[in-house]
């Protein structure tokens, strides 16, 4: 389709999503993507929240493990066995994930031309021009209004007179094949990865998904990491070999331009606290499509027609942003010494009861605010709570 009404660029999940459901709505709508297949070399874990199929309908057959405990083993290897009192995540194989997405948007009448990447677009007063390549020749397209749907990319956000979010944070992942714990585990403290945390995830079978996130490099973060806790891990043998990938953190300033919109981690919906992006994005491609519609039906696409779309999705999740980031922030903060203290204070139950009580895996702020005042209270953060401008943020 040369002109389309919108014109979605980047298949992932939230690119994958707003198309389905504008085809739903019934635009015409192109998904541009680079890859020669939706889902090819993801670099994710692919933990989420259980609820994300019958909220977003999506079949459920990509689902793997689901997972109700979790292994927390603390830099000096002290570990807390926790249990939630039901079924918090479930691992999705993203391959298969973004598959039936992409499945679920042509059902409903959205194109997506794979092996396309866009080189350049650009926006007049009767439409958006792509510019793009496949197979090494061009390929230009004509849409109404366009969708960056992009990820972590930013490069075209400027040209769209979008603003890409402005941190990132660093992942690194392998899949291997093993023996171990059947639950995941997760790595914390500040020494194990520098302002972030590292797991390990059984994936199915004898799989296990062995990643982190930091602030710091993550090719020395992953090395450190695994010498200490994998010595034997073998990337060469890998099932998925070893990638790196950054995660934006915090919302974009501007989500919405002149016959444009950004969407997923390429506005910055993403959580603050784990890097976890799938979610967020299908929530925004929720709101996305809902102002889309609306925008068609009006002929009417300028960043005041759109601008309900970035009100709406901040309001919903400008909380869990800022709190996650603060948190994250303050988390990195912490010496051995205080990480060590709050571990005891996990392990003696003064924290595992709340966890139970607030913890939801997409919805984090509550349950952070209620372990700060918790933990706070219990005097661990003397020194680095007076004057600290993360804690001043999330306790008032
Ligand atoms: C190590 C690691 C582990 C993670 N684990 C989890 C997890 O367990 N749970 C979770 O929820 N999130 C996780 N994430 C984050 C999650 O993978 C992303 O936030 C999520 O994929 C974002 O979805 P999206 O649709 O916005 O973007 P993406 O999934 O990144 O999709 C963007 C698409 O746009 C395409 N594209 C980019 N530029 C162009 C262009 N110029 N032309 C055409 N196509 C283009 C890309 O090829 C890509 O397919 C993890 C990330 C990392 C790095």
């Amino acid at each position: 389709m040369d002109n389309a009404d919108v014109a979605v660029i980047g298949g992932g999940p939230a690119g994958l999503q707003t198309a389905r459901l504008l085809a739903e709505g019934g635009a015409d709508v192109t998904v541009l993507e680079a890859k020669p297949a939706v889902g090819a070399n993801v670099v994710c874990t692919g933990l989420i929240g259980r609820d994300v199929f019958s909220e977003f309908r999506l079949p459920g057959e990509t689902i793997g493990p689901d997972f109700q405990e979790a292994e927390i083993v603390s830099f000096s290897g002290r570990s807390i066995r926790y249990r939630h009192p039901s079924p918090f995540a479930s691992i999705v194989d993203r391959e298969r994930f973004d598959g039936n997405l992409g499945g679920l948007a042509r059902e409903a009448g959205a194109e997506i031309e794979t092996g396309t990447m866009v080189r350049d677009v650009s926006v007049s007063r009767d439409g958006v021009t792509i510019e793009a390549e496949r197979d090494g020749r061009p390929v230009r397209r004509r849409a109404r209004l366009t969708v960056l749907a992009t990820g972590v990319e930013g490069r075209l956000h400027a040209k769209l007179g979008l603003t890409p979010p402005a941190r990132r944070i660093y992942g690194a992942q392998v899949e291997i094949r093993g023996e171990g714990s059947v639950a995941p585990t997760i790595f914390v403290g500040p020494p194990t990865a520098p302002g972030g945390f590292a797991w390990s995830v059984p994936s199915g079978g004898d799989r296990f998904r062995i990643g982190l996130i930091t602030d710091g490099n993550p090719r020395k973060v992953f090395d450190d990491f695994a010498a200490r806790y994998y010595p034997r891990l073998d990337p060469a043998g890998a099932v998925r070999r070893l990638e790196f990938k950054p995660i934006c953190q915090g919302m974009a300033k501007r989500s919405v331009a002149d016959r444009a919109l950004a969407v997923g981690e390429a506005a910055g919906q993403v959580k603050t606290t784990t890097g976890g992006g799938i979610y967020y994005g299908l929530w925004g491609a929720r709101l996305a499509s809902e102002t889309i519609l609306e925008a068609l039906k009006k002929n009417a696409f300028g960043p005041a027609d759109l601008a309900a779309y970035d009100r709406r999705w901040k309001a919903g999740l400008r909380r869990e942003i800022s709190i996650g980031y603060y948190a994250r922030k303050f988390y990195s903060m912490m010496s051995a010494g205080q990480f060590e203290a709050l571990f005891t204070l996990a392990q003696s139950d003064g924290l595992i009861p709340v966890i139970q009580n607030e913890g939801q895996f997409d919805w984090q702020s509550g349950l952070i605010l209620s372990l700060f005042r918790k933990t706070a209270v219990a005097g661990i953060f003397k020194g680095l709570s007076r004057n600290n401008v993360f804690l001043d943020r999330l306790l008032n």
